[in-house]
């Protein structure tokens, strides 16, 4: 969405990332009068990592024919809205490796 009507003022609000917290979140500002209006999903998704940081999550490594697979838990595939043959990219470091979507 490129801009959407500002309830307060009427005029265009434009995207714009708003602070959440410590978050930055996707959303639109209104240049008139500044009202800002966050984007519903990605608040939902700011809101389900903090959850997973919370639930101190781990992930199990099987092997597959000659592949190793590691299984996500559920929780992480719907934070994260993961589906079927997703490519992530590997971004190793010393103590871990982050996956990134
Ligand atoms: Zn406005």
């Amino acid at each position: 969405m490129k801009g959407m009507k500002c309830v307060a003022c009427g005029k265009t609000a434009k995207p714009a990332k708003l602070r959440v917290d410590n978050s930055q979140v996707p959303g639109w500002k209104c240049p008139d009068c500044g009202e800002e209006y966050l984007d519903g999903v990605a608040v939902e998704t700011l809101l389900a990592i903090r959850k997973l940081k919370a639930e101190r999550l781990t992930a199990k490594v099987t092997r597959q024919g000659n592949s190793y697979a590691i299984r996500v838990p559920m929780q992480v595939v719907n934070a994260y809205r993961l589906k079927d043959k997703k490519q992530l990219k590997i971004l190793p470091e010393e103590k871990r490796i982050v996956l990134e979507i």
